[in-house]
């Protein structure tokens, strides 16, 4: 597979419980559903994502993010597939850890600090259709290496004051990565995520996030509720499998809406292995 069929997609938002790493595994398991080889990349030391998809003791694991990320900056040789996760539901996973912290203070200071991701991303395209980031709730040097190495921006924001404050900031740092280091790149849409628009909050909130932005960026047509359910998954520590069922809330759904909207070219002919 040419390294251009693979699209990657960054969830980015410097505020923290908006949804990003419920929607990065939405989409990444949607989108493998559907037959795209897929790879969601945990980008927060906090190991959320590694977490809710199985892996409870991140700091265990071998190989992480971490370890592929410092391989960049020193230069040294390495297998970009090591370390990556089978889960069950045909996604796979490069986990994180506390390990990734650490690292954030080395990258600033290394050279061309702002594409080590891409670096480390480019041995891998080829293997995947989509690669979704999971990315750390800051604007820090992490968030800035997915926004250099991502074709596609998914800004989940929940409808509250606060998190429309935060929009501007983020926008204007995605059209800064855009003008500065990575051309190609493009928000593919603000996606409203816990809400309950049954209250006034909401509504008028979604009002002016559509005033204020939406000439200029898409926003996609259905909020995601709020939902228990996903909460009480999380809680949980989530597990291998992923809901099926459909329900009117269920994370299928919400699986189904946004991996029909967001969409690489085409599923790989020959798909890599799933097992082990
Ligand atoms: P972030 O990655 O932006 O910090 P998370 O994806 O971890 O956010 O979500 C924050 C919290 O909100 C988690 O406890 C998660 O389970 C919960 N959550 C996410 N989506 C929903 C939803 N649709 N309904 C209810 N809770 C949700
Ligand atoms: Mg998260």
């Amino acid at each position: 597979m040419d390294e251009s069929n693979c699209r990657v997609y960054a969830c980015v938002n410097q505020k923290g419980g908006v949804a990003k790493t419920v929607t990065s595994a939405n989409l990444g398991i949607g989108l493998a559903r559907r037959g795209h080889n897929v790879l969601i990349v945990d980008l927060d030391s906090q190991a959320n994502q590694t977490v809710s998809l199985g892996w409870r003791q991140p700091d265990e694991l071998p190989v992480t993010i971490a370890t592929q990320l410092l391989k960049v900056v020193e230069k040294k040789p390495f297998d970009p597939m090591a370390g990556i996760l089978r889960h069950a539901e045909s996604v796979h996973l490069m986990p994180s850890s506390i390990e990734l912290s650490g690292l954030e203070m080395r990258m600033v200071n290394a050279m061309s600090r702002e594409f080590v991701l891409r670096s480390y991303l480019k041995g891998v395209k080829p293997h995947y259709d989509a690669i979704v980031l999971d990315c750390p709730p800051t604007l820090g040097m992490m968030t800035i290496n997915a926004l250099a190495a991502a074709d596609r921006v998914i800004v989940p924001v929940q409808p509250e004051y606060l998190s429309v404050i935060g929009m501007t900031q983020l926008f204007d740092t995605v059209a800064l990565v855009k003008s500065e280091i990575n051309p190609g790149l493009q928000i593919e849409g603000v996606l409203i995520t816990l809400a309950n628009m049954r209250t006034n909050l909401a509504r008028n909130t979604l009002d002016i996030i559509h005033k204020a932005y939406g000439g200029s960026v898409r926003i996609f047509p259905n909020p995601i509720p709020y939902a228990t359910k996903v909460k009480e998954a999380s809680a949980e520590g989530g597990g291998t499998r992923w809901p099926t069922h459909r329900g009117k809330h269920s994370r299928c759904q919400e699986n189904r809406a946004l991996s029909l909207t967001c969409s690489p070219r085409r599923p790989s002919a020959t798909r890599i292995s799933r097992s082990g």
